[in-house]
């Protein structure tokens, strides 16, 4: 059976947020020496907004826009919906096709228009301005007419503003922090200077992330916190799997062992405090 004071120490965390699910991933909880986080929703608020528009000489920006969104109002992608919310006038599409993970493709008004990932669409003479976009920490997609470059829409997702002090206190507790990532190398680790994380591993797939884990469980206890479901095997893969904004449902929460109701990082540090003093209660 489980001891009194550990139930009572569950009892206490989830009346500030934190759902822990058995007595036994509460005392490995206080064990926990390193944490790994995902960036997009975790550690941004996942309100990407458009903030800037390339295009090669003689291309019209509201017209680029357009096309890209023509597009992206069939996707449910969240830099279609940033794109889609930012073009003034947003014309019709035919023949909408989606690559999950690269971009989409369509017809309008005649012309083919591809919309995507610089590493699937080639930049061409934009790639140095995107580059620069990237290094400012947007994500960026390229916009092809008819198989030739004619724009880029850099999307900006903001850091949420208590990360900087999470990751301090983080490291004030001897925690370890790594930020895992899909996003490019030059936009992660763009967020992650300002986030102060130095340990970045970018354009990571679902299982790239399992493996990471699986690195850092090899040297230390490890905590992996994620919100999507790209994160699942992830969270699986860690010694303790936290999944934040918990609503009960999603594959995050089913293969976590943590789960945060909110969305506040401070619980982070604050629940890996109160599991260390629960451990030496019980110890
Ligand atoms: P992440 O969730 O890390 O952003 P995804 O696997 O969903 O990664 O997408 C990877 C990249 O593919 C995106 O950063 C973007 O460049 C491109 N992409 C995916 N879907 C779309 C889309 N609907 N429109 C434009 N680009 C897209
Ligand atoms: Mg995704």
């Amino acid at each position: 059976s489980v001891p009194i004071t550990v139930v009572a120490a569950i009892g206490a965390a989830s009346k500030f947020g934190v759902i822990i699910k058995s007595g036994a991933i509460f005392e490995r909880f206080g064990g926990v020496r390193h944490v790994a986080v995902d960036k997009t929703g975790t550690l941004t608020r996942n309100k990407p907004t458009v903030t800037a528009v390339l295009t090669v000489d003689g291309a019209d920006v509201d017209q680029v826009l357009g096309w890209a969104a023509a597009l992206e109002q069939h996707s449910t992608h969240p830099l279609a919906t940033a794109i889609a919310a930012a073009a003034p006038d947003t014309p019709a599409a035919a023949d909408v096709t989606e690559l999950a993970g690269h971009g989409i493709q369509g017809v309008v008004d005649g012309i083919t228009i591809t919309v995507g990932s610089p590493r699937w669409l080639d930049p061409g003479a934009l790639a140095d301005r995107v580059a620069s976009l990237e290094e400012q920490g947007m994500t960026v997609v390229i916009v092809h007419r008819d198989g030739e470059h004619v724009g880029a829409i850099g999307v900006r997702d903001e850091l949420r503003p208590e990360v900087p002090e999470v990751v301090r206190t983080l490291t004030g507790q001897g925690i370890g922090v790594t930020m895992l990532t899909g996003d490019n190398v030059r936009t992660a680790h763009a967020l992650a200077a300002q986030a102060g994380i130095t340990d970045v591993r970018a354009e990571m797939r679902p299982e790239d992330k399992a493996a990471a884990i699986s690195e850092l469980t090899a040297v230390a206890p490890a905590a992996m916190i994620g919100d999507g479901i790209n994160d699942a095997p992830a969270l699986a893969a860690a010694d303790i799997g936290i999944a934040m904004g918990a609503t009960g449902s999603d594959a995050a929460i089913e293969s976590a062992d943590v789960a945060f109701t909110g969305h506040d990082l401070r619980l982070i540090p604050r629940a890996f405090d109160h599991a260390r003093r629960g451990r030496r209660i019980i110890n």
